[in-house]
């Protein structure tokens, strides 16, 4: 039995795996497990897998935000906004050093330094515009996940701005440069990687699509405050895929499984992410992989069991720890990412057919199955 210690321990040696690369720090491109491959199945779609085994407790993946929004209620008083530099995106507590845009665009923007803010400067010119017309306004009007929502793909397509700039224009549709390091072959970076994210508007409900619809109209659609050469409906593709494909980001790790005996959840929500790799891993109520955001909000994947060859890697897309139950995990899965959960937990955990009130009283008889 795994116990909380043991997962903390598990994760602490990805400082032990990632030391010998001494430019991590620093770096702007994902590192990527050699072993670690895309491919597709007929059924899933995209998927990691690995190309040789792979020990528990290796390190797997450290992928960068394509672009990334800090998700706390109380921005001038919290210690927890993470700094707009993406090549920073460190937490920013409040000291003396923390600076706020020039423009007062809104509270939530925030980076280390005055070096940061400038270092920040092109990117951020995109949003700010935007941000001090409508941010008010979409909060109070239609509440903080639709801001947050709206916010994230203006981020998405400011990250898309800068990109576009520092790329020579025939560049622009084929595959973007990858590092010497990664994996160059497979994985698709940057505003092709967004692009090639699944989720479409036939995954989403009419009532869904429809609102975002009327967002789109209202506050993404091209213009001078938001120059983005996109038409309305690409702009709609991108919410859906974003929705399909964003990450929560929290202090703890998401993943660890079998529960620990004395379960700890993975704590308040401080941003909320696009990362092009790790959109890759699918769901597994019982994954292989667990994953936590490091101190400059780059999403780590650890092996959290050894992996076989040709296994599929898996995240969990929810705390495992709050949703325990069969039924609120597939009705969890089924609301916010529109699938049926398949895996082998879910499948194992099925009653048999015609026949769940029956089980259900099997299940209360017998509570040493709750250990399932
Ligand atoms: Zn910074
Ligand atoms: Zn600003
Ligand atoms: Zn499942």
């Amino acid at each position: 039995m795994q116990s909380p210690i043991a997962t903390e321990r598990l994760l602490a040696t990805t400082d032990h795996l990632i030391r010998p690369d001494q430019n991590l720090s620093d770096r702007q491109q994902p590192w990527i497990h050699p072993r670690l491959i895309q491919s597709v199945d007929p059924i899933k779609g995209r998927q990691l897998r690995v190309s040789q085994p792979v020990k528990k407790g290796e390190l797997l993946l450290v992928d960068l935000p394509y672009a990334l929004i800090p998700v706390v209620d109380h921005p001038d008083q919290s210690d927890d906004v993470r700094c707009s530099n993406p090549a920073c995106h460190r937490r920013v507590a409040r000291t003396v050093e923390r600076v706020s845009c020039l423009n007062r665009c809104s509270a939530d923007v925030v980076w280390c330094n005055s070096s940061c803010r400038d270092a920040d400067n092109l990117r951020h010119e995109f949003e700010c515009t935007w941000l001090k017309k409508y941010a008010n306004s979409i909060r109070s009007k239609w509440g903080e996940y639709d801001f947050g929502m709206l916010w994230l793909i203006v981020r998405i397509l400011a990250s898309r701005d800068v990109e576009f700039r520092n790329t020579p224009s025939s560049d622009k549709t084929s595959g973007s440069k990858t590092g010497s390091d990664s994996k160059p072959s497979s994985f698709e970076t940057g505003w092709n990687a967004i692009r090639s994210f699944c989720g479409s508007q036939d995954s989403w409900t009419h009532s869904q699509v429809r609102h975002w619809t009327m967002l789109v109209k209202k506050y993404l659609r091209n213009s001078q405050s938001l120059p983005h050469g996109l038409t309305s409906s690409e702009v709609l593709d991108l919410i859906c895929q974003e929705e399909a494909n964003s990450f929560g980001l929290y202090p703890r790790e998401t993943g660890a499984f079998p529960l620990p005996e004395l379960a700890v959840d993975r704590g308040e929500q401080f941003a909320a992410g696009v990362y092009p790799t790790a959109a890759l891993a699918n769901h597994s109520c019982s994954p292989n992989i667990i994953h936590k955001p490091d101190d400059q909000s780059r999403m780590v994947f650890v092996a959290s069991k050894d992996i076989a060859t040709g296994e599929e890697c898996c995240i969990s897309y929810f705390d495992l720890s709050k949703k325990v139950e069969l039924k609120d995990r597939r009705d969890h899965l089924q609301g916010s990412f529109r699938f049926v959960c398949k895996c082998d937990r879910c499948v194992s955990e099925e009653p048999p057919e015609g026949d769940s009130l029956e089980e259900e009283l099997q299940w209360d008889e017998f509570p040493s199955m709750d250990a399932f």
